[in-house]
Formats: structure tokens, C-alpha cells, sequence
């Protein structure tokens, strides 16, 4: 895999990627602005859009479009102007999302309805939109989450992220006639701008749960990322892959295997 440095100022464009074009949603910042670096440096030409007024980090060679995943018509403007520019996509990475951290307890269904609008309507949207101008071959990456694998306590995030992967299944059949893959990557513990404003104690939790024992950087997603994209992965579609330093293979098991080790040696 390639680290941040390499994958900025490689010229070798990476196999069954150069000269696609990719949009990256929500690619201001964090994971987004990595993938459209990856991306670009692979070869591709990447469309970044993101809600923010301007990108936040370098990202690469990707052009820069303000769009709001949540809105029908700014999807259909980002078409008729893709249209305009030669009329082709050949990949979608739906990155953008929010987090809202409220349990169960205390969740209004307004936040439910607002992450929910941006983690699942919104791709659908640019599934729906981009899906017209994608030749076979296309390719569609959804940015899921292990809190759609498991039970993670902020509900309204986990059980968008859970309908995400609904979603993504849905797509891969329907599309998958049309020689369009559909598949979804699901993080654990990246650094990044949205876990910076998560406590100190979360971020040590994670590691304890990590066997890789360690958080996980942007370039770590963006390297599976890059590879969807390409057709290095052509017969992949319908898949999901956890890219969380086996946070989720354990099923919680590492806490008792690691109990075990403790006391083996006493
Ligand atoms: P981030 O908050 O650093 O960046 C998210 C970007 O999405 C921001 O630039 C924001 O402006 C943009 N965005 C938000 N709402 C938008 C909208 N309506 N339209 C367009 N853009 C919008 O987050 P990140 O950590 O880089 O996360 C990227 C993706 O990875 C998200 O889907 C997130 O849920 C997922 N994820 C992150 C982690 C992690 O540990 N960081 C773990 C699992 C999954």
C-alpha cells in the first residue's frame, strides 16, 4: 500500500485506472480529500465535491465543485456539466457523512432524519444521477462503516451506515446487468478531521480493541478505495471489506483473549 508521500508524487499511474474519471463526494477534507490524492495520482481525473466553499486539503490534480449530496438538483447540475465535459463517469466514491453522537436515549428523530439524508439519500442520489453517464466497467464505492457491522452506540450514524449497506446491495443488483460494480468500504478508527472531535478515552478504546494496534490513516482506506476503482477488482461487486486493523474480526474477543494473556503470565 502506498503511504501519503508516494501516492502524491508517483507518476506511474496504476494499472486499469488511468484516464477514468472518479467523483468524489465529500472530499474537502479527511478521507475524501486522500481519495481524490490517490485517485489523481493513479491516473485518474477526479471531480471533488463537497459542501464546503473550497477544499480544506491538497487534492491533487481534482478539480473542485461546491455540491451538497443532499440535493436533487445540485446532482443534476454536476450531470449536465459532466455531460458538457465529454459525458462519461467511470467511478462515484460516496464519501460524504456526518456523525451525530446522541444514544438511544436521547436521539431527536429531526437528527435521525438529518444523517440519514446525508449517509443514505445522499448516495442514492449520486447513484441515481451518476449512474447515467457510467459505461460498463464503472465503478461505485460506498463509504459504510463498522458501525454498520456492529452496535455502536451514536444511533443515528449506525443505523445509516446500516442502511447504507442496504442500499449498496440494491445497487449491486440492479446495476450489475449494466457491467457496474457496487462495493462498500467499511473504516474503523481513521484519523481524520471527524474523530478529532470524538474524546481522547474513544480513541484509546479503539486501539485496545485494534489487534493492529493502531488508528488508521486516510491513505489506509484510500489505497482499498483506489483499488475498487480500478479494474484490478473488476470481478468485485456486492462485496463489503472492513478496513479496521481487525477491529470487527474479533467479534470482542480480543479483550478475553488478551484477559487470558494477563493472566497466563502472573
Ligand atoms: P470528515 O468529517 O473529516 O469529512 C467529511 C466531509 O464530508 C467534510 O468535508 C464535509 O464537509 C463533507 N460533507 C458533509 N455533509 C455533506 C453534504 N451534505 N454534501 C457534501 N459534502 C458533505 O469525515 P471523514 O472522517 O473523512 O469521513 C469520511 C467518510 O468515512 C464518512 O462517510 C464517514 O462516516 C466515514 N467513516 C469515517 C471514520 C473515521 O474514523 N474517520 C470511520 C468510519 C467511517
Amino acid at each position: 500500500m502506498k503511504r501519503r508521500d508516494e501516492a502524491t508524487t508517483n507518476t506511474d499511474h496504476q494499472p486499469g485506472i488511468a484516464g477514468k474519471r472518479a467523483v468524489v463526494t465529500g472530499a474537502a477534507r479527511g478521507q475524501g480529500a486522500a481519495e481524490c490524492r490517490h485517485l489523481s495520482a493513479a491516473g485518474a481525473s477526479v471531480v471533488a465535491v463537497d459542501l464546503a466553499d473550497g477544499p480544506e486539503e491538497d487534492l491533487g490534480d481534482a478539480a473542485y465543485r461546491r455540491l451538497d449530496v443532499t440535493d436533487p438538483a445540485a446532482w443534476a447540475g454536476l450531470v449536465a456539466h459532466l455531460r458538457r465535459q465529454g459525458g462519461r463517469v467511470d467511478a462515484l466514491v460516496n464519501n460524504a457523512g456526518v456523525t451525530w453522537r446522541a444514544r438511544l436515549g436521547e436521539v431527536d428523530p429531526a437528527d435521525m432524519e438529518r444523517v440519514y439524508r446525508v449517509n443514505v439519500i445522499g448516495p442514492m442520489l449520486g447513484i441515481q444521477h451518476c449512474a447515467e453517464l457510467m459505461p460498463t466497467g464503472s465503478s461505485i464505492v460506498n463509504v459504510g462503516s463498522i458501525a454498520a457491522l456492529t452496535g455502536h452506540a451514536p444511533v443515528a450514524y449506525t443505523t445509516s451506515k446500516w442502511a447504507l449497506r442496504g442500499l449498496s446491495k440494491v445497487a449491486a443488483l440492479e446495476l450489475g446487468p449494466r457491467g457496474i460494480r457496487v462495493n462498500t468500504v467499511h473504516p474503523g478508527y481513521i484519523e481524520t478531521p471527524m474523530t478529532a472531535s470524538a474524546s481522547l478515552a474513544f480513541r484509546e478504546a479503539n486501539v485496545t480493541e485494534t489487534p493492529l494496534g493502531r488508528t488508521g490513516t486516510v491513505d489506509d482506506v484510500a489505497a482499498l478505495v483506489t483499488f475498487l476503482v480500478s479494474d484490478q477488482s473488476s470481478y468485485l461487486s456486492g462485496t463489503e471489506i472492513p478496513v479496521d486493523g481487525g477491529m470487527t474480526s474479533h467479534g470482542g474477543v480480543k479483550s478475553i483473549a488478551d484477559a487470558n494473556r494477563q493472566a497466563a503470565r502472573r
